[in-house]
């Protein structure tokens, strides 16, 4: 890889959930507060998006019938905060959705219609239409099917794939079916958008799921793949990350 990008966590809000979904058998009972961010990924003449966050307060209330204790940064919108950093929807080369949770596609609407590409694996495409029925109050397909982009926007991937020189999606199964991560050359070293392969750096630190799970013995061997591949990491919902941050991000490995 010989191309950097600059990464910049663009986060949309924050909610409570229970602390044992984010990290088995940790703090069970108890309720803990995590961002819902995306990241901004620019460089090599690229405008790259990783993840969309959640469609708004008011869309989880009513599709998943409670919000706990929601809280947006700024409006809560993409465009607001794609705005501070320079960017403009019609910009954005690629979107690539680790997974298609609620709260990781929502706002891929932003998109429809114009020249973006949705990079999504085939695998949890093909999942979200008919997920099991532990996992089906996460998948809402409206907001990644033809209401939320056109046909020829989707771009179904199956297994590792360079989506430009310095940034790769590989598999990471596990917390879903199809769930995958980026990898992203940067100055200070390969960063790992784990999405929710990963949801707290602690997962990662101390080699413990979650507790919305797929698949047990995958979402093990995806950590150890991010372990394996990456310096630093961004985690899906790791609640010291700061809203625009773009770089002194956790170390992959602890210490
Ligand atoms: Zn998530």
């Amino acid at each position: 890889m010989t191309n950097t990008y600059k990464v910049t966590v663009l986060n949309m809000g924050h909610v409570d959930i229970e602390s044992s979904l984010m990290k088995r058998g940790w703090n069970c009972g108890q309720m803990m507060t995590i961002p819902q961010p995306c990241v901004a990924v620019e460089g090599n003449g690229l405008k790259i998006l990783l993840d969309t966050s959640y469609r708004s307060l008011a869309w989880i209330d009513e599709y998943c019938g409670a919000v706990n204790n929601g809280k947006d940064e700024d409006d809560g919108s993409l465009v607001t905060a794609m705005a501070k950093i320079g960017w403009k929807p019609e910009d954005v080369d690629y979107v690539v959705n680790t997974h298609l949770h609620y709260d990781h596609c929502g706002q891929n609407n932003v998109f429809k219609g114009l020249k973006t590409k949705f990079i999504i694996t085939r695998t949890e495409w093909e999942f979200a239409q008919h997920p099991t029925p532990n996992l089906v109050y996460c998948y809402y397909p409206h907001l990644f099917n033809i209401e939320s982009a056109n046909p020829d926007q989707i771009v179904l991937i199956d297994g590792e794939y360079e989506l430009a020189d310095g940034i790769i999606c590989f598999p990471t199964p596990g917390h879903t079916k199809g769930h995958q991560s980026v990898l992203v050359n940067t100055e200070e070293g390969v960063v790992c958008y784990a999405g929710d392969a990963a949801n707290l750096t602690a997962n990662l630190h101390e080699n413990v799921i979650g507790n919305i799970i797929y698949d047990t013995a995958s979402s093990i061997r995806s950590l150890e793949e991010i372990r394996r591949r990456s310096e630093f990491v961004i985690c899906g919902h790791e609640p010291s990350l700061k809203n625009f941050q773009s770089g002194g991000f956790a170390r992959t490995h602890e210490g």
